[in-house]
């Protein structure tokens, strides 16, 4: 399986460091699938992805736009693996770690992915452009539907308005689901 093939990875540096691979977390046949960046802290300990502050916000914005747990979805990150000190993910730990995210979402084939912050964007829609210019649309992805967001540490910080676009993209995300 792959999440037993992912558990003691060692294709790139950050094995030294984890505590643990962060595969994912859900339904295996979610409609619905989130990507976020890479494990924090509290992800690298308890081996679930977006269990920390962002985690909370993300579960609350499931339920009052979607009126979703999130077992009912699939949550997954880039990067399996924590960076040291929450720095961003290098280049070549993001390539290193790509085959898992795109078989990920290749077996769980949702209908629409919703991407959280620069990183998954970038990855999924591969360009360079951020993610305040894509968000505010779909875009096709295999057979589904991508829908870029912020990532939830972003509407941390950026309080309302961003957080008023993430619910946005959310319901966005929710017609495209039903359609
Ligand atoms: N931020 C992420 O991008 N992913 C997590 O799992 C937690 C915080």
């Amino acid at each position: 399986m792959l999440a037993a093939e992912a558990a003691g990875c060692t294709r790139c540096p950050l094995a030294a460091t984890r505590t643990q691979v962060v595969f994912g977390v859900g339904d295996p046949d979610a409609d619905l699938m989130f990507v976020g960046e890479a494990p924090g802290r509290d992800e690298d300990l308890q081996g679930e992805p977006f269990v920390g502050r962002s985690g909370q916000l993300l579960d609350r914005l499931l339920a009052e736009e979607l009126g979703l747990e999130r077992s009912a979805v699939y949550i997954a990150n880039v990067v399996k693996c924590r960076p040291p000190d929450n720095r961003d993910p290098r280049p070549e730990e993001i390539a290193s770690c790509r085959p898992y995210l795109e078989a990920q979402v290749e077996l769980i084939a949702p209908t629409v992915v919703v991407t959280l912050g620069n990183f998954a964007t970038k990855l999924l829609l591969d360009t360079d452009q951020g993610i305040t210019k894509l968000r505010g649309r779909a875009y096709p992805l295999g057979d589904g539907h991508l829908v870029p967001t912020f990532h939830p540490a972003a509407a941390l910080r950026g309080g309302g308005v961003v957080l008023a676009q993430m619910r946005a993209d959310l319901v966005r995300a929710k017609l495209l689901v039903g359609a």
